[in-house]
Order: structure tokens, then sequence, then C-alpha cells
């Protein structure tokens, strides 16, 4: 059985889509078997596999209204095999934006993503969701198919703030659509540890939030900036940056938590 993890924050530019791309192919590098779903229309966690948007035939909006199955719209990132290490894309572009409207009159229209994932349960390790940054149709999609939820955040002023809002819709979707749904953990992400304000977030989320915070932190690093322009990961991109490597350390410590489910 696949672990189904949403990757969220309703706030835009936190590093979810960094997040997702690079723990796929950080788990990708230590041997799991992965599908990334890009839920988000801007298609960035597709563009930064390597797979190109504008070329895909079929996409998650394919599925999400029906007329594709997961085994016919997803597409192996090839261009990351070079690597000798991939995983699977089931792509987005701009066409999924119209899907919140078009869901809008069907039937269990928060369900579609997870009825359509059943299919290929037992041909992944990991399947992980990016989602866009608002609380829609799209993200409750999301939501309703997962395991849990791996919330990436940068550790400034009003982080605390936004987590509220996002940890609410959780506890609503836990309640009246998906009794799995739970928050994995936080993930604390372009930390840089010389800003005092950003260790004293830190210390405050550790002490809220406890073992739901990642032992692992991800560095602000300019290597994992660059990655998307060449289509790669950035774990791909420089294996032996810093970023990069903290990257394939969270892959590990996902392994290694789910193992102990
Ligand atoms: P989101 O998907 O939440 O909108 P992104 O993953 O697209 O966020 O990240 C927003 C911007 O921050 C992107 O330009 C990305 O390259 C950059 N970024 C993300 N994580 C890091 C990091 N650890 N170090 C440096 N830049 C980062
Ligand atoms: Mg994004």
């Amino acid at each position: 059985m696949a672990h189904i993890f949403c990757i969220a924050n309703q706030k835009g530019g936190v590093g979810k889509t960094t997040t997702t791309v690079n723990l796929a192919a950080g788990l990708a590098k230590v041997g799991q078997r992965v599908l990334m779903v890009d839920l988000d229309p801007q298609g960035n966690a597709t563009m930064g596999s390597g797979v190109d948007k504008r070329q895909l035939a079929h996409t998650v909006y394919d599925v999400l209204l029906e007329t594709a199955t997961v085994r016919e719209a997803r597409v192996r990132a090839d261009k990351l095999a070079a690597a000798g290490f991939a995983y699977d894309v089931l792509g987005a572009n701009r066409e999924l934006a119209g899907a919140e409207v078009e869901l809008v009159d069907v039937d269990r229209r928060e369900k579609r993503l997870k009825a359509a994932l059943a299919e290929v349960d037992g041909e992944y390790d990991f399947v992980l969701i990016d989602c866009p940054p608002s609380l829609s149709m799209l993200t409750l999609n999301g939501l309703c198919s997962a395991h849990g939820v791996i919330v990436p955040m940068q550790c400034e002023y009003f982080a605390l703030e936004g987590l509220t809002d996002l940890v609410n819709t959780i506890k609503q979707v836990h309640a009246n659509l998906n009794r799995d749904l739970k928050i994995i953990g936080l993930l604390r992400v372009m930390f840089d540890p010389r800003i005092t304000l950003q260790q004293q977030v830190s210390e405050q989320l550790k002490s809220h939030f406890g073992d739901k915070v990642f032992n692992t932190v991800i560095p602000r690093n300019v290597r994992l900036a660059e990655a998307p322009s060449y289509g790669l990961p950035g774990v791909v991109f420089d294996p032996s940056a810093r970023g990069s490597q903290a990257f394939v350390a969270f892959a590990q410590e996902m392994v290694a938590r789910n193992q102990a489910l």
C-alpha cells in the first residue's frame, strides 16, 4: 500500500513545490517507488520534474473529470533517469484551473482523486501531492486522498498564524471526509540559522508541536532555486549542494518514520 501525502500550506511561495519535487527525487534515490501528483494549475512541479506541461496528452485534470485514468495520464520523468533514478508524474497545466468550476455539479467531487489513485496503489511506496496555495476544491481532493499532510514552512513571524487556518481545515476534513487524515509533520524550509528570529520561531515550533516537527531542516540554498530552470529537482541538478543533501536526509527520515508506523 502506498503512503499518500499532501504537501500543503495555503500560503504561496513557502516551498511546497520545492519540497514535493525534491522529496520525490530523494525518495526515488533511496530506492522508493514514487508518484508525484501536481495539483497546482501553475504546473511548476511538473516542469520542475523535467516534464513539459504543454506537451502532455493527459493531465490530472482528465483524471479529476474521469476522462483518463491515472495509468493513462501519468508519465515517467525520463530526464531524471539519467541520474540513475526517477519517479512518475501525474502532471498539471493551466487547464486544471477549470476543474474547480467543472466539478461544482458532479457527484463525490472531492473524492475524485482518491478514487483514481486506488488503481495504482500497489505500484508505489509513496504518492506525493503538490497542492496549490489555496484551500480550494483541488486542495480538498488532495486532502481527501491522503493519509497525511506535510507542511513546509519558513520560520518567520507570521508562520504560526497561517498555520491555524490549515490546521482547522485539516480537522474539518478529518471529521467530515477523511478519517485517515493527520498532520505528518512540519518541515522547516529556507532556514538560515544566522537569523535570530528564525531560530526563535524554530524553537517555538518545537515547543508547540513537539515531534510533529521533522528533525531535518532544509537550509536556504540557491542551488535549490536554480534547479527548476533546468527542469530538474535540486537533488538531481546538484546532488552535492547542502539543500539537496538535506532533502535526501528528509527522504530517509520519511522512510524511517513510515517503517515505524
Ligand atoms: P510554493 O510551491 O509554496 O509556492 P516554491 O517551492 O515554488 O513555493 O518556492 C518559492 C520560491 O522559493 C521558489 O523560487 C523556490 O525556488 C525558492 N525556494 C524554495 N525553497 C528554497 C530553499 N530551500 N532555498 C532557496 N530557495 C528556495
Ligand atoms: Mg507551488
